[in-house]
């Protein structure tokens, strides 16, 4: 048994006994770990409450390879960003982060994965007003997942391999992987080409100004990813959350896509059938 001490991030937090939290940590040195902080939820812990999702702290526990669950010995906290807790859209979107990258970490350690978790809850704590944290919330979403390996293509028809042009209106194929020309595939919603620039610009990192124009795809499309790409037939829990939150988002300039009719053309929300 080794005493660790490592950079961490709380990602999730629940009480174990009375007195005690699990919590789930994604560490700097040791990557994805659980650990038992005990009497943490006593008044007087020496925790003092600061064990709580999207903290970052320096963690020390024991490490007992082969085990599911490690014993906190200490949490120096680094920064708390608890003012994620005060937005719906900011903690909707956080906690998404958060199980992205708990769907996918693993006990090896995986420092760029640690740092583009720790950038994009800081932009998204940084942001002012939900139509900012929801487009650094998407940013954040896609950057883990074009850093993960499973970038979308969003250039190219994934099926015969064409340049789109950058007007086409295009469909959003989720289990093949991207974008398909209308050719391709003649059937299904059809993206819409500020859209589809949006998300190019959104696969960079990009976090528009103003928000993004067409808040209910840009969040159609992130579920439809995440669901046929990530989720291994375990739904993301916190997929429904953000996408409640999304809907309280008005979109931004260039948007419009919230009035009441339903655009055929798929200029209009784009709440189903992206998949
Ligand atoms: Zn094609």
């Amino acid at each position: 048994m080794a005493l660790a001490t490592t950079r961490a991030l709380v990602l999730q937090s629940f009480p174990y006994s009375e007195t005690s939290k699990v919590l789930r940590l994604y560490t700097l040195e040791h990557g994805l770990r659980s650990v038992m902080a005990k009497g943490a939820l006593r008044p007087k812990s020496r925790y003092g409450g600061v064990l709580e999702p999207f903290t970052e702290g320096t963690a020390t526990f024991y490490l007992k390879e082969g085990r599911d669950l490690h014993t906190l010995s200490g949490f120096d906290l680094v920064r708390s960003r608890q003012g994620l807790g005060r937005s719906l859209v900011g903690f909707a979107g956080a906690s998404l982060l958060a199980e992205i990258v708990m769907r996918t970490g693993t006990e090896e350690p995986h420092p760029a994965l640690y740092e583009t978790l720790v950038q994009a809850w800081d932009v998204v704590a940084a942001a002012e007003g939900p139509a900012r944290a929801l487009a650094a919330s998407l940013a954040g979403a896609w950057s883990l997942v074009v850093l993960l390996g499973f970038e979308p293509q969003a250039g190219a028809c994934v099926v015969c391999g064409r340049e789109v042009e950058d007007d086409e209106p295009v469909r959003f194929d989720a289990h093949a992987g991207g974008v398909a020309c209308t050719l391709c595939r003649p059937a299904g919603r059809v993206l819409d080409p500020v859209s589809r620039a949006e998300l190019r610009r959104l696969l960079l990192g990009e976090v528009p100004e103003g928000g993004v124009a067409r808040p209910r795809t840009q969040g159609a499309l992130l579920r439809a990813f995440l669901e046929a790409q990530l989720s291994q037939e375990r739904p993301f829990r916190s997929l429904e959350l953000f996408l409640e939150s999304v809907a309280t988002v008005p979109p931004g300039r260039g948007g419009g896509e919230d009035g009441a009719g339903d655009d055929a053309r798929g200029g209009a929300d784009a709440g189903a059938g992206l998949a």
